[in-house]
């Protein structure tokens, strides 16, 4: 059998003190309309990434609602994680290996295949995360009546064709598919549902719940950063598409004219993610060449409260992908009005919007700038602090999420 995280409850009544109650009473009405439904989320690693970072906090609001909700995790070994982290790169645009596809194809289908039959079967709803089980539905023995979710998180606006060919047919043959946002719908994708929206963030979590700000940076200067000294922050798996290296060269260009500036590198290792650990040590090489550099991850103690603390002892947040499904980093910092600069593509916009759509930036040159320019007018950054908490608590908390994700439920179901 397949692993089932093991999660608790989470009462959704506590959104009240700070959400909208109205939204919250219509979380409530769909759980009671739903009520006993068995809805599983299905992903490829229990940790590391904005998917698991979700579902840890989703599924136990799920469950306060009345709804039997799981999480299944699939397996994998080394060489299907390569081919599907191959896949997910060439969904955001980068080239697929076709000359390979045969052989691809093969391991992609065999390994569906074994978690197909390893799957807990007994739900009335499947969503799927992400390409890497998208081919499950295509081997499940599920009741006919049971209904499947295929949820894309990663920016699919320019998929190379090749990879989106491979994996449509699986794609489409469950009963809707989910994207963040319209332009990353594929145009030839053929599903009778195809909807919209956006992830969100729990504000409860030991990643976003309130801490001093004196006790943050406490925190973080155990750690090594200087006590007068200007922080900087990227806060991301080791990826390519998060840009590090473009973070570390805006951070030197800011850095000479903001002298006693830091930055620290927080990152975090994904089991569903083979090339992390050439990009952690590519990001070592780099940053031991500046004192002021800090590297840190969730495999030197760097967990949840720690992310917590540098999100809000940080002068700025730098999020500079360029390419991005959502960015729930975003919304993370912008919860605690520390103000973000990041980079303009796939979901960044959709949370920085006003005021905070002058920090979208898209070269090295633009995000130093705006570092250099924050960190002398620090009360700009406080406003667009003030006024990210407001767009976060209004449109990327979880009740939202819950309000769109069983709407959609609710549509196919009859319950
Ligand atoms: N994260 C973390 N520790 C790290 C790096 C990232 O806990 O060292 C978390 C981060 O706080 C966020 C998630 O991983 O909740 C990343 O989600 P995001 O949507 O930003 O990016 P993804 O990894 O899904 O591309």
């Amino acid at each position: 059998m397949l692993h089932k995280i093991s999660l608790g409850r989470s009462d959704i009544n506590r959104y009240r003190q700070i959400d909208n109650s109205e939204l919250v009473d219509e979380v409530v009405a769909l759980g009671r309309d739903l009520k006993g439904l068995r809805l599983c989320h299905i992903n490829s690693t229990p940790f590391g990434g904005g998917v698991a970072e979700l579902l840890v906090s989703y599924i136990p609001l799920l469950r306060s609602l009345g709804i039997n909700a799981d999480w299944q995790v699939i397996r994998g070994d080394h060489r299907f994680f390569t081919i599907t982290k191959g896949l997910h790169n060439a969904l955001q645009g980068a080239p697929f290996d076709a000359v390979n596809k045969e052989n691809i194809r093969r391991a992609y289908l065999s390994n569906n295949l074994t978690n197909a039959r390893e799957l807990d079967p007994n739900y009335d709803v499947f969503i799927v995360n992400d390409p890497q089980p998208a081919a499950l539905r295509h081997f499940s023995t599920t009741h006919n009546s049971t209904k499947w979710i295929w949820r894309c998180h990663v920016d699919s606006s320019e998929p190379n064709q090749a990879a989106w060919d491979f994996l449509r047919p699986y794609v489409e043959e469950h009963d809707a598919a989910v994207f963040t946002t319209k332009t990353f719908i594929p145009k030839d994708l053929h599903i009778s549902k195809i909807v919209t929206m956006t992830p969100a963030i729990c504000p409860f979590t030991s990643k976003n719940m309130f801490i001093e700000r004196g006790l943050c940076r406490e925190l973080v200067e155990n750690l090594g950063f200087g006590h007068h000294h200007h922080l900087i922050t990227q806060v991301s798996r080791f990826d390519r598409w998060k840009d590090p290296f473009g973070t570390i060269a805006a951070y030197q260009l800011a850095k000479q004219k903001v002298p006693d500036l830091q930055l620290a590198m927080i990152g975090s290792f994904a089991q569903d993610d083979p090339e992390s650990t050439d990009m952690y040590a590519a990001i070592h090489t780099e940053a031991n060449k500046d004192d002021d550099i800090f590297v840190c991850s969730n495999l030197t103690g760097v967990g949840n409260m720690e992310v917590n603390a540098f999100q809000r002892a940080s002068d700025i947040i730098i999020q500079k992908s360029i390419r991005e499904g959502f960015g729930l980093v975003v919304s993370e910092a912008l919860w605690k009005e520390t103000p973000v600069i990041a980079g303009n593509v796939g979901g960044i916009p959709l949370q920085m919007t006003g005021e905070l759509s002058n920090y979208l930036v898209d070269t090295v040159e633009g995000c130093a700038e705006k570092i250099v320019y924050l960190l002398s007018n620090p009360s700009v950054g406080k406003r667009l602090g003030r006024e990210g908490k407001a767009i976060v608590t209004q449109k990327f908390l979880m009740p939202r999420l819950i309000r769109d994700e069983l709407s959609l439920v609710k549509s196919l179901v009859n319950h």
